[in-house]
């Protein structure tokens, strides 16, 4: 039997530039023209569903009406972008897609983050643009939208301190500046905003 062989969207590969970096593990791992090579089987084979907390969290403070909410799935062995990236928005099936070991082994903060700018693309509903300029703003929207509402001032520290040493890079690609998550910290803190999460871990340091 023919399998059907499919491209993944491009636009895959903007989530990608985000995860670029992120981790040791990953820091510049592939050039993006790597990334555009991969075809694959159905990826439907190679992903399975799942629920996520960071995602409905994520889903309800992005105020994604139920009826448009982004199901979410585990990549499992075999899908080409489980050594690629740690997430990505597929909008033309328009589910969400974790790479969950490569996740739980961040910083809890960071990983939020990440997760939030997936689920704003899935909220915006974002195809890819083969347009660098309407690229890199599709990119800018969704690291503002889903940044600006993890709400908590740890989680974004933990972002920028840990996308710091490729910031230009970053920014080039349309995600927001250090500079410019510094300012959401700036402002969170000033408001006392902090997530459940860090909430715990204060009073636990507390107590
Ligand atoms: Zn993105
Ligand atoms: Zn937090």
């Amino acid at each position: 039997m023919i399998s059907k062989r499919v491209f993944l969207p491009i636009f895959i590969l903007s989530s990608i530039c985000l995860t670029f970096g992120l981790t040791k593990q990953f820091q510049f791992a592939k050039p993006i023209e790597t990334a555009v090579g991969i075809e694959c089987e159905d990826e439907n084979s190679y992903v399975r569903p799942i629920d996520d907390a960071i995602v409905t969290e994520a889903l309800f403070a992005l105020e994604i009406p139920q009826e448009e909410q982004a199901p979410t799935y585990e990549m499992i062995e075999g899908n080409p972008y489980i050594t690629q990236t740690h997430a990505y928005y597929d909008p033309q099936k328009h589910i969400i897609v974790l790479n969950r070991k490569d996740l739980e082994e961040m910083p809890y903060g960071l990983r939020r983050c990440m997760i939030f700018h997936e689920v704003a693309h899935s909220k915006l509903h974002q195809f890819s643009n083969t347009d660098p300029n309407q690229q890199i703003k599709i990119e800018h929207e969704a690291d503002f939208e889903g940044i600006k509402t993890t709400q908590c001032h740890m989680c974004t520290h933990e972002m920028a301190m840990d996308v710091a040493p490729i910031d230009k890079e970053r920014t080039a690609d349309g995600y927001l500046s250090v500079k410019e998550i510094n300012a959401l910290t700036k402002q969170f803190r000033a408001e006392n905003k902090v997530c459940e999460y860090h909430r715990n871990a204060n009073n636990l340091k507390m107590a």
